[in-house]
């Protein structure tokens, strides 16, 4: 297929007025994990004018799937759906899936007007604007261009365009198993054009500790909730540094001081100054890259606290993993990668290949449906989640163009 950047360039630019406007759109209807119904209806309309979109509807089953993560308890599946949406080829070509993601986090402290999408210095802000409604409106762009361009590409071009990736991919994972054939998969998040081909998993662990309460003059025979979780802590920092030393020689990891870091974001005990707490709870998440499991982790993380911490917590704690993804990652000189490698040398654009410090649904392609996966997208990780995410339009024209390239490269190549 013989198409020159200017053509594809061209044709992204005609609908890049459209796309900015999707984009705002999207920014102005909240999307926080569990309340997605709203924007999944903004974005069926937009992709109806340059794709096939279907529902495919969840359900509560898929709470018991093992794989299912639920840092919300008891949320409820009736009357939602994740979208796919295809543009069909006229055979004999590759398949390409995209996915990317319609909720959000919550706003950020100090994060001024969220959801009022605002342009300034070249840049939609607002909550989402990058993380990832910015990616939707990228992947927009591109089934816009392929269809101005008036091609009918060899393969399928097909994106899921899902709910809940923020809270451990309970959307991808509801697609994953609805089942999907695909030679090739890029997973849309803001990172700076890096195309990323080993990505790190990651465990959101609850630890629960239970005390003996009593008053303070109750001299020896208190337990404090409290210092039994910041003894656990401890315990987890120092295995932390254990698996850290044990994951180093990964030629893309290794870049990195700390890509996997511990982050206790929660720490909870106890109601009253004078009172050993009874109870005490601390969450967090633990990072880990492909030379463990999900699995190994959870239980040598359970085996240290139980270990370290003495009979007193041993007998004492509970924990529970809301969230556990494996590490994944694809051969960078498969032919996904090369093709959008290709694809962002074609116009300019520095792609270094990486590997993503974050965890993402890329593994339920990578790991479930064996479907080579990488993740790639403009705009920046370093803005997401903040109260200053803003998504600049030359990165959604950028990323579109690369994407265009990279499905017409791809989709044309042998299955
Ligand atoms: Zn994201």
């Amino acid at each position: 297929m013989d198409i020159e950047p200017e053509q594809i360039r061209r044709a992204v630019a005609a609908h890049l007025d459209d796309a900015r406007e999707f984009l705002c759109d999207l920014v102005r209807t909240p999307s926080l994990p569990g309340e997605e119904s709203a924007v999944t209806d903004v974005v069926a309309g937009a992709f109806a004018r340059v794709a096939e979109v279907q529902r495919v509807e969840m359900t509560n089953t898929l709470r018991d799937d093992p794989d299912y993560s639920d840092p919300i308890p008891g949320i409820d599946y009736t009357g939602r759906s994740n979208l796919r949406v295809a543009v069909p080829g006229a055979g004999g070509g590759r398949t390409l899936l995209l996915n990317t993601h319609l909720d959000t986090v919550p706003p950020s402290q100090g994060q001024p007007d969220p959801y009022v999408p605002h342009e300034r210095d070249g840049s939609i802000w607002g909550r989402g604007s990058c993380d990832a409604k910015g990616q939707v409106a990228t992947v927009y762009l591109a089934m816009a261009a392929v269809a101005e361009l008036g091609m009918t590409l060899p393969g399928d071009l097909i994106a899921h365009l899902v709910a809940e990736e923020e809270v451990g991919g309970n959307g991808t994972l509801a697609m994953v198993r609805a089942g999907e054939r695909a030679d090739g998969c890029i997973v849309l998040e803001p990172c700076d054009f890096k195309v990323l081909t080993s990505i790190r998993g990651a465990v959101w662990f609850r630890v629960t500790l239970t005390g003996r309460p009593g008053h303070p003059g109750r001299s020896g025979l208190n337990r404090s909730a409290l210092d039994m979780a910041i003894r656990v802590v401890e315990i987890l920092r120092g295995y932390h540094d254990r698996l850290l030393a044990d994951s180093r020689g990964h030629p893309l990891f290794d870049r990195y001081d700390n890509p996997m870091p511990l982050t206790v974001g929660k720490l909870h005990a106890g109601n009253w100054p004078a009172t050993a707490p009874g109870e005490a709870g601390l969450e967090g998440v633990l990072g880990l890259l492909p030379n463990k499991t999900a699995e190994q982790v959870m239980a040598e993380m359970t085996a240290a606290i139980a270990a370290e911490g003495g009979p007193e917590i041993a007998d004492n704690f509970a924990i529970h993993f809301m969230y556990r993804h494996d590490a994944s990652e694809t051969d960078p000189a498969g032919p996904l990668p090369a093709a959008v490698l290709n694809a962002a040398r074609a116009f300019g654009v520095d792609a270094p290949v990486d590997a993503m410090t974050a965890s993402c649904d890329a593994c339920f392609y990578n790991n479930i449906l064996s479907v080579p996966t990488l993740v790639f997208g403009g705009g920046s990780l370093s803005v997401a989640h903040s109260n200053a995410e803003h998504m600049p339009v030359a990165d959604l024209a950028r990323a579109a163009e690369v994407l265009t390239a990279a499905a017409i490269g791809f989709c044309g190549g042998q299955p």
